[in-house]
């Protein structure tokens, strides 16, 4: 049994990290600025505070043998690729990171897990649709094309300097598009396949959604189980990374949007507008994952959008219900 600090417990990934750390008996310190809005805490210790703030990051990782760091400031397109919060995003999740390691490091941490991202491929390599670049070593030169994506790719260097210079061990994933249930599904921080669950669900047969874009840019998604279980695996590893932690199953919008209507049961017509949208074709290369841990993600994209759906679909009633009694 070990004692580990999450970082982001309250957040999406992070909530599922701590459910799967403590089925395995492990000792779990959560710390987050909000609590989890959708799932009851289970580790053993929460700190609601701000990991921006010394003495809080300090309280956090004394005492812990490993941590994993989730926390950023982060959201979907709408809150990444609008430019609005770019400042904050560089400026809080940089911090956080910071902190992590530098605090960490002086009590004694063991090993370090940091999530990065997809974001931080170079735009050049993902204009066409169809045949995105998404290997590891493609990140350089580098172009990511948002301030989110520089961010990560400053951090991933931050843990690999921390590495080499402080003996530490550290562990780097690049996550590719996670969803989920208890995943944030409202409010303009929500990621593609939450906001079209949503839209899908609260839309009568034959009615109409909004698309951002014209629908045929390309992504994959990886099911929220199998994320958990590459992070835990690439941190019991001797391999360090940067490792793609992402499904290969890649599909356009458009047709993740049928998935979710196949397993809703309902037709509805999709009107494409304008909007943020990120790279034209991004899919998740999983060569590297498959030699280093002799292990990759193989859950089809319906499965996950059947349990993804399902859930956001009682989310959505659970809200109309209480809006009819107000
Ligand atoms: P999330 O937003 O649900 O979780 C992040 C958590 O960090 C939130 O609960 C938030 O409150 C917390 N946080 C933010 N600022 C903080 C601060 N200053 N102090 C303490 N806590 C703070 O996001 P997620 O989807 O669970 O993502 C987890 C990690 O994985 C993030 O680092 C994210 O960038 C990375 N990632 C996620 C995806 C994805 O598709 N979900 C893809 C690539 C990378």
């Amino acid at each position: 049994m070990k004692k580990i600090l999450v970082n982001g417990a309250g957040g999406f990934i992070g909530g599922h990290l701590v459910k799967r750390l403590k089925d395995e008996g492990h000792w779990v310190r959560g710390v987050d600025i909000k609590e989890h809005e959708f799932a009851t805490p289970t580790t053993d210790e929460f700190i609601l505070g701000n990991l921006c703030d010394p003495e809080v990051t300090k309280q956090a990782v004394a005492g812990i043998d490993d941590v994993y760091q989730l926390a950023a400031d982060m959201g979907g397109a709408g809150y990444i690729f609008t430019g609005e919060h770019d400042a904050d995003v560089m400026h809080n999740s940089a911090t956080i990171n910071l902190n992590t390691l530098h605090f960490g490091v002086a009590a004694g941490v063991k090993r370090f897990f940091y999530s990065s991202s997809a974001c931080i491929y170079p735009e050049y390599n993902q204009l066409d649709p169809d045949n995105p670049k998404c290997s590891e070593e493609s990140a350089y030169p580098a172009a990511p094309d948002s301030e989110y994506g520089w961010e990560k790719l400053f951090s991933e260097r931050l843990y690999g300097a921390f590495m080499r210079n402080h003996k530490v061990p550290v562990r780097v994933a690049r996550f590719h598009n996670i969803f989920g249930p208890q995943g944030t599904w409202q409010g303009g921080r929500e990621k593609s396949p939450a906001a079209l669950c949503r839209k899908i669900a609260e839309t009568p047969e034959g009615g109409e959604i909004e698309i951002w874009g014209d629908g045929k840019q390309t992504r994959s998604f990886l099911y929220i189980d199998e994320c958990v279980e590459g992070v835990r695996r690439l941190m019991d590893s001797d391999f360090t990374g940067p490792v793609n932690v992402g499904s290969e199953e890649m599909v356009t919008i458009n047709r993740l949007a049928e998935i979710i209507m196949e397993v809703a049961g309902k037709k509805v017509s999709l009107k494409h507008i304008p909007g943020p949208l990120g790279v034209r074709g991004r899919n998740s290369d999983n060569h590297l994952i498959r030699e280093k841990l002799n292990w990759s993600p193989s859950k089809p994209l319906i499965d996950g959008v059947a349990a993804t759906y399902s859930w956001i679909s009682q989310q959505v009633e659970a809200a109309r219900k209480t809006a009819a009694s107000a």
